[in-house]
């Protein structure tokens, strides 16, 4: 009798003891402000849509121009005859914008995150961490065959303790939980002769920087490798690896995650070099974005655990989980969807209110969520 049964009933139960179950909810919206859950409206407050590019008519436009030039799935994998006219000009418009000579494709950001440390690390490489890097990156690292470290959030000091030659850094661009910037050109300068600096930048591509180019141009350093993913500001889904041409040759062989896997769709890759284009060009979604920053900054500023960010992520830090869970639960009940992010996502007593702002938000909406989280706070006080 195999022991499968009995384990996952045991594990699901420890969750459900433990307070932390989780639950599909089917989400009519989720990608737009304004979000369908039964049947209640609710302005989403929730997701990394960050341009507003999810629910884009222009950009679906193009998405159904793809179709009508390229048909629907790539038919295989990327050296077999998945790659396609479209994968080589989104690669092309990635690297003529971020400054690279090569870009590799992947159909996820944790895909790509696995691909680039397991094929480039090997047995007796040190691979060293931010702690407070994604899940993808904690696991593509723990699982990898080289000896992994984790620095202090933010702290070069504290990596620089560490390093060797033959290390490979890696660390977000902006940190999803805290919305927070990785200090980019200290960590750069660190590094530099010594070891290679990754960057993942799945939150600050096309928000930060000229042109939207990311964490990276906006602190004018240039990592040898940098992730950029699509399921973010680009409001599609895909990765891509930004790196040298010998790197780039060396994942085409090597990264198992690339040669392995059916290409995305070409009518996404030419969805994608068009979202590239929008990103560059619609300077006005960055400027809306600060708009609705200044806004929040002054309507949240007097909040206890109100933190400071230049990204859409927006934490309040509040502590106790059953605290973030009820002013969740409060402002929901007013139409305001927000995540309680508890442990173990973040570490003890960090429990906190998570809102990401959007490019499709309105200052009044801002505001009123303002209000309606002030009126949760008196009723808990
Ligand atoms: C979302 C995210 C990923 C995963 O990207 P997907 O394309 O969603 O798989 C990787 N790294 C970071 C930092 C992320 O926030």
């Amino acid at each position: 009798m195999p022991a499968f049964n009995q384990r996952i009933a045991k594990a699901l139960a420890t969750r459900k003891q433990q307070g932390l179950s989780r639950c599909l909810r089917s989400i009519d919206g989720g990608n737009q402000a304004q979000l369908l859950f039964n049947d209640s409206l609710f302005t989403n407050f929730s997701s990394n849509d960050y341009l507003g590019l999810a629910s884009d008519k222009e950009l679906s436009l193009a998405w159904q121009r793809g179709i009508e030039l390229y048909g629907n799935g790539s038919g295989a994998s990327p050296l077999v005859t998945g790659f396609s006219p479209a994968h080589q000009n989104l690669e092309s418009a990635l690297c003529d914008w971020l400054g690279y000579p090569r870009a590799v494709l992947f159909n996820s950001g944790f895909s790509a995150n696995q691909a680039m440390l397991f094929s480039l690390l090997e047995k007796g490489d040190l691979l060293l961490q931010d702690k407070l890097n994604h899940a993808s990156l904690m696991e593509a690292g723990a699982l990898s065959p080289a000896t992994m470290k984790r620095f202090l959030h933010n702290d070069p000091q504290s990596l620089s303790k560490l390093l060797t030659e033959e290390a490979l850094v890696v660390t977000e661009g902006v940190f999803s939980m805290d919305g927070d910037l990785a200090p980019l050109a200290d960590l750069h300068a660190l590094c530099e002769g010594q070891a290679w600096l990754a960057v993942d930048d799945a939150h600050g591509i096309g928000v930060l920087g000229e042109q939207g180019r990311g964490s990276c141009s906006h602190a004018k350093v240039r990592p040898d490798l940098l992730v950029v993913t699509f399921g973010k500001a680009f409001g599609l889904s895909g990765a891509a690896i930004l790196c040298s041409e010998e790197v780039g040759n060396y994942l085409t062989q090597f990264a198992r995650h690339h040669v392995y896997s059916t290409a995305m769709p070409p009518s996404q890759a030419y969805a994608l070099m068009h979202a590239v284009g929008m990103i560059q060009r619609q300077e006005w979604r960055r400027e809306k974005l600060s708009e609705l920053q200044q806004c929040y900054a002054e309507q949240f500023s007097h909040f206890p655990g109100y933190t400071e960010t230049i990204t859409p992520i927006k934490p309040l830090l509040v502590g106790e989980s059953e605290i973030a869970l009820s002013l969740a639960e409060h402002v929901k009940q007013q139409g305001h969807w927000l995540t309680a992010i508890r442990p173990p996502t973040v570490p003890k007593n960090t429990a906190r209110i998570r809102i990401t702002l959007t490019a499709n938000h309105t200052t009044k909406q801002v505001r009123a969520l303002a209000e309606s989280l002030n009126q949760a706070m008196e009723k808990l006080s």
